[in-house]
């Protein structure tokens, strides 16, 4: 730079431009002269041409793309598959987003916390963020809004049956028959049952509407009359299965504790690993997106690359060469990505019309997964302004029947330490779902009104202030509903699309179970699955080259007599 200015007095502004100018052009110079002998290096062909080689391209960085890129690089150093991780937004974690504030707020604008597991501490304690971990006070019932009053869900069985007013007795025999098997109808053959017919069948109508439709509505944001029990409550289905008596649930779960106790004891988990107690809830200090966040860090640091305003455009299987290109719209302008094996963890809605070109029957099952539009709607009050200051509870779910509009509302600062000014309570509330699709019609100021309104039904005194708003946010396409057939229709159609095309995997929460748990493990059974096919296919190229020298070395012995 400063030769240039001299020798050409060229003025400072223009220096810097005219630098990076001559060094493009040497670059292309230098990549020209060495072409022809030895082809383009790669880092060279992406400065060129935006060409990059992989070995893994993992489309999308919610948890499930995150935790899919960790558990692909992690502990094997040189050995591990270099991996590149394109996001289309602006920032890693997909659906989870944690925001703050600079008066103390801390709050969550997608999933709120997670059900421990070992893979989720595995994942925390490897990403090095295992000290940031928060676990909720396990006591902590969930209420559920009943007739003008909210009623804690028992927390202890069956002791707390008796002081527990949200069923009616008859409705608790009748539950407690179902649960046991003493009056159990038997499924019905050959139909796929609803939640809702499931629940009813097991446990009753009461229990059914008190109970289980707003842990639906709330979680799910789904309507149960149209969810698969076998696909979307897959563990609780499989108690009928195991059941020893009636196909009941009680007996099924005895045996699943065995079945637990027996995988403990067989694959144990590391004592390094944090540890949690059972009905705890976790997050983070700061909010879920750490362990995004964390992942991504870690990825850069030990080499490989995560991109962001990175959005799949199109696919395209190996033809000479054995890599899937998998292109790119980019801030700067169209990218290629070779790799030898793609994930797509992006939305289903987001995949299904890059793949037509590929199978028009994936496409169909992936477009067919229905998201309905969900709001989450983060307020604070003044803790004096609730009828329950110290909100003894993880949060209060509506059923629909009580003409409550918001599904559900987490006492966040109630779970989890220094989420708000002691001063406050901090609410994070869902409102929306499946059988209320005309909330995304409505504008902030209407949704903040009707969060509002349930909050005083349901939480505070009359004379409550108006709500602080920290955030809303409304998520058009929120959570897949598992639906009836949604094994034949989609998760089967998606099977024989990745038979068709060895190398092109697509999974996340519309596949492998949508809790924030689910597609942490997707992430560590998904590589496993990845790591075996790069092996397989460093084993056959291995076998191909030599196959290939032994047949040259038989053709040159004639001639070399
Ligand atoms: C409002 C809400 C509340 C929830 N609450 C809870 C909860 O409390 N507890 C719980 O366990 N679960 C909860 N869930 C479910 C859970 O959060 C999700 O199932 C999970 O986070 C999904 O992760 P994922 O990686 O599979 O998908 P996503 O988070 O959707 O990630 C997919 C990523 O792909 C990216 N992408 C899309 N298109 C492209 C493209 N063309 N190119 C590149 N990238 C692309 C997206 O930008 C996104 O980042 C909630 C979900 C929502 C929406």
């Amino acid at each position: 730079k400063r030769y240039l200015s001299k020798v050409f007095g060229i003025s400072s502004d223009m220096r810097s431009t005219t630098f990076l100018t001559l060094a493009f052009l040497v670059q292309i110079g230098v990549a020209w002269i060495h072409a022809p002998q030895q082809g383009l290096h790669s880092r060279q062909k992406s400065f060129l041409f935006a060409e990059i080689n992989v070995d893994v391209c993992v489309i999308g960085s919610g948890i499930s793309g995150s935790c899919l890129a960790h558990y692909l690089t992690h502990d094997d150093g040189d050995k591990a598959p270099r991996v590149l991780m394109a996001e289309a937004r602006a920032q890693v974690g997909g659906n989870v987003i944690s925001r703050k504030n600079d008066q103390g707020f801390i709050w969550e604008e997608g999933p709120n916390s997670f059900q421990p597991t070992p893979t989720v501490m595995r994942t925390a304690y490897e990403a090095g963020i295992a000290d940031e971990l928060v676990f909720a006070n396990p006591t902590l019932p969930p209420w559920v809004f009943w007739e003008g009053k909210l009623k804690p869900l028992p927390k202890n069985l069956p002791g707390d049956l008796f002081n527990f007013d949200l069923l009616t007795w008859p409705g608790k025999i009748r539950a407690g028959l179902g649960a046991c098997g003493l009056f159990c109808p038997p499924p019905p053959e050959d139909k796929e049952e609803t939640i809702e017919e499931f629940v009813t069948r097991h446990l009753g109508r009461e229990c059914f509407e008190r109970i289980i439709d707003p842990f639906v509505s709330g979680v799910y944001a789904g309507d149960p009359a149209k969810l698969s029990m076998r696909s979307s409550l897959r563990k609780i289905f499989r108690l009928q299965t195991l059941s020893f008596f009636n196909g009941a649930l009680v007996p099924g779960a005895l045996i699943r504790f065995q079945e637990i106790a027996k995988e403990k004891e067989q694959n144990p988990p590391d004592p390094k690993w944090p540890t949690y107690k059972p009905g705890e809830l976790g997050s983070f200090r700061e909010g879920l997106q750490t362990l995004p966040n964390a992942i991504a860090h870690n990825l850069k640091q030990n080499g490989h690359r995560v991109e962001t305003e990175w959005k799949l455009k199109s696919l395209m299987p190996p033809s000479q060469h054995n890599d899937w290109s998998v292109i790119f719209d980019t801030p700067n302008g169209s990218i290629t990505v070779f790799a030898k094996a793609i994930v797509c963890t992006a939305p289903a809605h987001a995949i299904g019309n890059i793949i037509k070109p590929l199978d028009n029957d994936a496409a169909t099952a992936l477009d067919k997964v229905y998201y309905p539009p969900v709001a989450s709607v983060t307020v604070a009050y003044p803790k004096s302004s609730f009828k329950m200051p110290d909100l003894p509870g993880f949060g209060n779910l509506n059923p629909r029947s009580q003409n409550i509009r918001t599904l559900g509302t987490i006492w966040s600062s109630s779970l989890f330490p220094n989420r708000c000014p002691p001063e406050y309570n901090l609410l994070l509330n869902y409102i929306g779902g499946s059988r209320d699709v005309a909330i995304a019609d409505l504008t902030p100021e209407q949704i903040l009104q009707q969060v509002d309104t349930g909050c005083r039904a349901t939480l505070l005194k009359p004379d409550a202030p108006p709500p602080k708003l920290l955030g809303l946010k409304l998520w058009p396409k929120a959570i897949p509903q598992y639906e009836l057939r949604h094994q034949p229709d989609i998760l089967d159609k998606l099977d024989q699309f990745e038979s068709k095309f060895p190398g092109c995997y697509l999974g996340g929460n519309y596949r492998t179970g949508v809790a924030f748990g689910d597609c942490v493990q997707f992430g560590l059974d998904q590589a496993n699955t990845i790591r075996s096919y790069l092996d397989n296919l460093s084993l056959s190229s291995t076998v191909q080259q030599s196959t290939t020298s032994d047949v040259t070395e038989n053709e040159m012995v004639p001639t070399s007599r």
